[in-house]
């Protein structure tokens, strides 16, 4: 079986877009020796390597999973079945966090649930400072510490529910908590997702609920929270920051045009 003839077997049960990037999973390839060779056959392992995989991702597993990476602000992310798969509008979260510190000095900076470590790892990379991330998953954590390793990322990595485990305050926290409700529709598309990064409580707010409360006490006077949140929680994030002191309320939109991150400042 040679590339032509493997994508076809694939056709009409996945994206063709994603036969391709299994294919080349399996071959470690690129996408241009795809297109520069679609006579090279595949030997026996290999195709039935790849058929394994097309037949999977019909059944639903994510590419992320099934090849181990995504790709998140440029990097490319080791991920397992253990964290969240990096989302294309968390990146938002990175370009506002960018604006809330100054290049060059040491911002302490925070990440509150670091899943594979993109957001934290990302902010040390591009600011060029350490960055300290919690999660309360063991598993999460060591996908995190390889990520950093192969970055050569400075983040500290701490196993902590929330704000337990964290000491000292922060000019700026970041988080993108799980958010889902609890019983939503949507969950069951994200089925191979690690479900306690996805959901929480029966409104999704019982995360940042937490989170909110708690920050206060953890930033610096003027310092910043920016929290990711669902599509349809920016009144309640909003409201939730009023309400624990926050100024300067502010909400931005993703890509596709939803209120996704919100954020306040401590008071100077
Ligand atoms: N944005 C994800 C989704 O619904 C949820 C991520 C999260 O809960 N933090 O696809």
């Amino acid at each position: 079986m040679n590339l032509v003839e493997a994508l076809a077997q694939a056709r009409g049960r996945i994206a063709s877009a994603e036969a391709k990037r299994l294919l080349r999973h399996v071959l470690a390839i690129t996408a241009s020796e795809v297109a520069a060779h679609p006579e090279r056959a595949l030997d026996e392992s290999q195709s039935s390597r790849y058929a394994e995989l097309v037949q999977r991702r019909a059944a639903g597993e994510p590419v992320a999973y099934l090849v181990g990476s995504r790709e998140f602000y440029g990097r490319d992310f080791r991920v397992t079945p253990a964290v969240l798969i990096p989302r294309p509008e968390t990146e938002l979260l990175i370009e506002l966090a960018l604006t809330k510190v100054s290049r060059g000095g040491t911002p302490r900076m925070l990440d509150l649930g670091a899943g594979s470590g993109c957001v934290a790892i990302t902010l040390a990379l591009e600011l060029g400072c350490a960055v300290t991330a919690v999660d309360v998953s063991v598993e999460a954590l060591a996908v995190a510490r390889d990520n950093a390793a192969r970055f050569g990322a400075r983040v500290n990595l701490v196993e902590s529910d929330w704000f337990a485990g964290v000491e000292g305050r922060f000019e700026l926290i970041v988080g993108n908590p799980p958010y889902v409700a609890e019983g939503d529709a949507h969950l069951r598309d994200l089925a191979f997702e690690p479900m306690t990064a996805l959901a929480c409580g029966a409104d999704g707010l019982n995360a940042i609920r937490r989170i909110v409360a708690d920050a206060p006490r953890h930033l610096t006077p003027g310092g910043w929270l920016l929290l990711e949140h669902g599509y349809d929680q920016a009144a309640a994030v909003a409201a939730l920051l009023a309400g624990a002191g926050f100024v300067a309320v502010e909400q931005h939109r993703d890509l596709a045009g939803i209120v996704r991150v919100s954020g306040g400042r401590m008071p100077d």
